[in-house]
């Protein structure tokens, strides 16, 4: 589809307003950044993927009772979504240390929690996303104590669900971030993406990492290892 100029280009997506008001539509791109944009590059095909995935995985929460900013896939890179006031979270829930917690609290990557963990950053570039409690979130206006609980209930059970989903493709769910956001009427409803971009997916069976930190951490086979987990995804698919 032929687009005006974005109202907003960020690292991995494209946002264009529609006729209708309450609607816009997500273009992915295959840029990639990390480590809050010091390091870039490009991931052939990166795009696709995680349009398809993103749009298949909010689908699957929705069937769930997960309200999502998801309406409906319009071509390989475009979805028609909800438009939002994004709650400036990054929402983070862990099945397994890795990345940040593992260099934080100096433990082992691949060490198995008794039960999920949850954290909040706070979205800011400038300040390079800070780790933040609920009281502070609470105190600097960001979220209300009710959209916080709403926000943990909704994380556990997505984590719960995708967990799930990707064990049976033996795929194990090690962390991912998720956004929030709200709705005219005051409803937080789960936005941005889920993609091998925002979640850890290691191969249950080897332990081979599916996701960014091939790309983070210079590994190697970045593309095929997204072409996998969407192959994966699709596997299951009737
Ligand atoms: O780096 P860290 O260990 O805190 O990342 C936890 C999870 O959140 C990972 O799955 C990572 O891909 C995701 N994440 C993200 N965007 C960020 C930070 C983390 O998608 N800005």
């Amino acid at each position: 589809m032929e687009l005006e100029k974005p109202i907003y280009e960020g690292k991995a997506k494209r946002v264009y307003k529609t006729e209708d008001p309450a609607r816009l539509i997500v273009e992915y791109k295959d840029d990639a950044t990390a480590f809050n944009g010091q390091k870039r590059g490009t991931i052939a095909g990166k795009g696709v993927i995680n349009n398809r995935m993103s749009n298949y995985l909010m689908q699957l929460l929705e069937e769930k009772g997960i309200p999502t900013h998801f309406v409906r896939e319009l071509s390989e890179r475009q979805a028609l979504v909800k438009r939002v006031t994004i709650v400036p979270l990054e929402v983070i829930v862990r099945n397994i240390a890795a990345g940040s917690f593992a260099q934080h609290y100096g433990v082992a990557e691949g060490i198995v929690f008794d039960a999920p963990t949850i954290e909040f950053s706070y979205k800011n570039d400038a300040l390079g996303d800070p780790l933040i409690n609920s009281s502070h979130a609470v105190a600097l206006h960001l979220a209300t104590p009710e959209e916080l609980a709403t926000i943990r209930d909704y994380a556990l059970r997505i984590d719960a669900i995708l967990s799930d989903f990707w064990a049976e493709r033996g795929v194990t769910l090690v962390d991912f971030k998720l956004e929030f956001g709200r709705l005219p009427d005051g409803t937080i409803i789960l936005a941005d993406e889920i993609s091998p971009d925002t979640c850890r997916l290691w191969d249950s069976a080897t332990g081979e990492k599916l996701d960014k930190d091939r790309f983070r951490r210079d590994l190697g086979g970045v593309e095929q290892a997204y072409a996998e987990v969407m192959e994966r995804l699709r596997r299951h698919e009737s």
